[in-house]
Formats: structure tokens, sequence, C-alpha cells
């Protein structure tokens, strides 16, 4: 009864970990690294064809990319999904090798030209379709058996429609172990979903940690649906258009929820009828599985617009855009307007056209609606770049770059702790994954700290033990070697590096320092001499 740890250990993206149990072997999540790849995953343990099963928690690409990968190698089990992720993911995973069978294309054209060997893409759509086909759904809170001595149960986290944490219960002879995967868990008070359910006991549970060091502001739908009122407000004022960089599945369901609502009560002055586009053929068919979807999955009122006959993400005035055509043609209308394009982080898809034509103009906004990973043109817009490199040209940033604060679809540490103290019967270990490297270690310290459970945030290829809870294999993170042969700063790069910038923190406020009071300047002088000479005893 064994554990690896293979993907979003110390990472956001990835998400995969292996388990061996009973002579079986399976993986809860077979996702696709996004972003930048901070640290190297190691491996599978044994090859794809050994896999007997795959358990999703949802279909999000950092979770489920890498299943048509996995297919492509041997993989011919099955994956245990929700009825609405498999839906979902058969979208997704289509549109994913869609995408990776465009890209290999254009580096072959591109290669063809400098002599460069063929390129394979990672997976081609007849892998997907045939990982597809191995979809099987089960319904949420019914506890089912997947392999001999494995049985699993789906739990709503509310992150995305159709996710769920999953019970996994696992039996050795004697033996019997349960260990709870929490998979993405979801914020509350969102639009369409429900708030995360808690799950009762566990041996063990792996929770994720993207938002573990962080509190969203405190927001109800109400704030939200009235912080975006009046970002297209402003920008339609100024006779600009609003850009929302967003998910296809999920995010851009919400948003257009909320602009239905902002809609229906007019919120927005003297722009009745402003259009909105929504520029992406994912989101468009997300859309319609969302309307579709289990009436589990809902939230109260999404189940009452339902009940009323309402479509409630659709309203006039909504544009769809499927063609490359009717997607060049937005940028025609010289009407303010509001566009919701993927991908979320700008990494690809039609939002680097719309960032084009829109980021130089500073009557336009710019929308962040989702977390932007390390290393994304998203995060570095978000993070106040003058300018960002387009299609080959240098665009500047003139645009209003705004971030829709209470809107996320994780939890924050509350909301993660929450889940924890949800358990009657605590775990005896804690397993933290899916967070930025500072992140899930602090995040794994906080959890020590107020429940007293030992937690590890395990890097990639480490293996535990769980009839035993011994170690039986520790690793330490592998920096992945960038491309001009520099890895990544190390921990203690960082760590000095914030230091230096502590340390600059200091002569800023101590600048700000003229003219105030003699008897504060006195007094922050003889604090700052002391804090020095204690640190020279110690160090040097
Ligand atoms: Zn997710
Ligand atoms: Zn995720």
């Amino acid at each position: 009864m064994k554990i690896t740890f293979i993907g979003a250990s110390h990472e956001v993206t990835g998400s995969c970990t292996y388990l061996e149990v009973n002579g079986h072997s399976f993986l809860v999540d077979c996702g696709m690294e996004q972003g930048l790849d901070v640290y190297v995953s190691e491996p599978l343990p044994v090859p794809p064809s050994e896999i007997e099963c795959v358990l999703l928690t949802h279909a999000h690409i950092d979770h489920s990319g890498k299943l048509p990968w996995l297919y492509k190698n041997g993989f011919r089990g099955t994956v245990y999904a929700t009825e609405a992720s498999c839906n979902l993911c058969r979208i997704m995973l289509r549109d994913s090798a869609h995408i990776q069978e465009f890209e290999a294309e254009w580096r072959n054209r591109k290669g063809k030209r400098s002599g460069d060997k063929n390129f394979e893409p990672l997976y081609t759509m007849e892998d997907a379709e045939g990982v597809i086909k191995k979809l099987v759904s089960l319904p949420y809170g019914q506890r089912a058996s997947v392999l001999d001595g494995v049985s699993i149960r789906f739990t709503d986290v509310g992150h995305l429609l159709g996710s769920g944490s999953i019970e996994v219960w696992m039996r050795e002879e004697e033996t019997r172990r349960k260990m709870v995967f929490s998979g993405d868990i979801g914020n509350r008070s969102r639009p369409i979903l429900r708030d995360p359910q808690p799950t009762l006991e566990a041996n063990y549970i792996m929770i994720e940690s993207t938002y573990g060091n962080r509190c969203h502001e405190a927001h109800d739908k109400k704030t939200d649906v009235a912080d975006l009122a009046a970002v297209i407000q402003k920008t339609l004022d100024r006779g600009g258009n609003v850009v929302i960089p967003s998910f296809a599945v999920g995010r851009t369901q919400e948003i257009l929820y909320m602009i239905r609502e902002i809609k229906e009560s007019q919120m927005v002055h003297g722009h009745t009828d402003f259009k909105v586009y929504v520029d992406s053929p994912l989101a468009n068919e997300a859309t319609s599985v969302f309307v579709q979807s289990d009436r589990n999955c809902f939230d109260e009122e999404m189940l009452a617009l339902l009940a009323s006959g309402k479509n409630p993400v659709f309203f006039p005035d909504l544009e769809i855009s499927v063609s490359s055509e009717e997607s060049k043609a937005i940028n025609f209308d010289q009407e303010p307007k509001v566009i919701i394009s993927a991908s979320g982080m700008c990494e690809a898809g039609r939002i680097r056209h719309h960032l084009k034509h829109n980021l130089w103009r500073e009557e336009c906004t710019v929308l962040f609606v989702g977390y932007q990973a390390n290393g994304t043109l998203g995060r570095a817009i978000y993070e106040g770049a003058k300018t960002v490199k387009l299609f080959g040209e240098e665009v500047q940033v003139n645009a209003e770059i705004a971030y829709l604060a209470g809107i996320s679809g994780h939890a924050d540490k509350e909301g993660l702790l929450k889940w924890v103290r949800g358990f009657e019967q605590k775990p005896q270990m804690i397993f933290v994954n899916h967070g930025e490297d500072q992140v899930c270690t602090e995040f794994a310290e906080c959890l020590e700290q107020e429940f007293g459970i030992m937690t590890i945030a395990p890097f990639s290829g480490t293996i535990y033990d769980l009839a035993t809870g011994e170690c039986l294999k520790e690793t330490e993170g592998v920096p992945v070697p960038r491309e001009n042969g520099q890895a990544l700063m190390s921990k203690a790069g960082k760590l000095y590096a914030a230091l230096l910038e502590a340390s600059k923190n200091i002569s800023r406020v101590a600048a700000s320092c003229e003219g105030k009071s003699n008897k504060d300047i006195r007094q922050f002088t003889v604090e700052l001499e002391a804090l020095c000479e204690k640190w020279e005893q110690k160090v040097l």
C-alpha cells in the first residue's frame, strides 16, 4: 500500500499521484503542466499500460490534460469521474488534442525551413478520442468499488462543474486505510455551483494549497456583481473595451451569469444594450454543457432560475463567435463592448489577438478574473509589465489592469482550513500539494500548527507506505533547467533575495522619516543599530 507523488508537487499544475494497493496500480489525476515548470516531475513508476484506472477529481487540464498521453502510451484502463466531469472532459480533451496537433504542425512548418527534425505532438485527436471512451461516470455520494481492494466516492467541492474530492478506501489483507484527495477546493458563495461539502473521516489526506497563504477579501455574489458592473461602467464611459481573459470552462459561465444579472437589474447606465462577445469555441461548447448538466451540481439560485425556464447564462446582446472570421470581426466593431476570451492566463488562444488590439489603448481595461500562474503572459501583465510581446510585436500596456478581487475558483487559506476542520475523525498525516513552492511549505507548517498533525509537502518522487505511515523515499525538488542553462534560483538564493528586498524596505522607511519627530527618529535609529549588532554577532 504505497503512494508516490508525481506532479503538482511544490507547483500548482500537473496534478498526478500514483498509488499501489493490493497489487493494483492507479492514479489520482493525470494533469498537464501549464506555465513555468519549476520542478522536474518524476516519471511514472510503471509503464502506462500497467495503470489500471485513473480517478479524476475534475476536468481542468492541469488535472486531466495528460490522459490522452497516457492512452497513447498504452493505458487501457478506466477513468472514473463524475458525470459533469466526463461531459466537460469530452470537449476539453478534444480541444487540448487540437492545440497539441496545431502546435506540432506549426513547429514542423517552421522546422522544415531550418532543417529541424520532425516534431511529434504530445498526443493526437485519436488518443483523446481513445481515452474519452474510457470515461465512466459515478454520481456524487455513491461508494463504488473500482479495483479489488479499492473503492471510492466523490463529494462536491464546488470548484468547477462536476469537481469532487475523492475518498479512497484501500484494503490489503487485514490492513485497511482511507485516504481523501481534496482535488481543487472551491470558494464559497460563487454563482452557479454549490459550496464545498465536507468529508468526515480519513487516515490520510492530500490537500491543495493554491491560495494557502492568502485570504480572499470578504465578498459575496452581490459585491462581485457590483464590482464587475463598476469596471464595465467606467470603461464603457471612457469609450474603451473590457477585455476579460477567462478560463473557457467555469469562469466564463460565471461571468455570463453575472453579466445577465447586471443587464437585468440595469446596473450599467447609459450603455443599456452593450454587447458582450464570447470569443472562444470551447467556452461556447462548455456553456451548453453547463446548462444541460446534472442538477446535483447547482446551487439553489441556479436551480430556481432553471426551474423558471430561464437560461441563467444567456441574455440579449450576447454574441457568440465560433469561426475565426467572426473573431476578427469583433475588432471592427467600434462600439465599446465586453470581450470574454480564452485562455485564462493569456498563454494561447484568441485572447492574444484581443490583447494586441486593446492593451495599448488607455481607454480599455484588461480585467483578470482568475489565477495567473508563474511565468504566464497573464501574470506578467497583472504584475505591471510595461510592454509585452504578442505575435512578434512589442505592445505597450496602456490599458487599465484590473482584478476582480472576490472572484476565485479556489478557496483561500481559511476555506482550506475549514475543509480540514470538517473531518470529525482527524487524519494521522496530511500531504500538501498544488501550491507554489513557498506557499505549500508555509501552508504545511500552518496545518501542523493548527491541528498538531504531521504535515508534509512532498517533492516529486517521494514515496510513503500507507500501511505504516513510513516514508520510504524522500526526494528534494530538482529544479527544471532553464533554456539558457540557468536553473531557477535555489531556495537559499530566494531567501537571500528576500532579505535584500527587506533591507531596501528599511532604507525606504528611513528616508521617509525626514522631518518626523526627533523622538521617533532617535528610537528608529536605536532599534536599527541594535538589530544590526544582533545579526552581526550571529552571522560573522
Ligand atoms: Zn481546477
Ligand atoms: Zn488545479
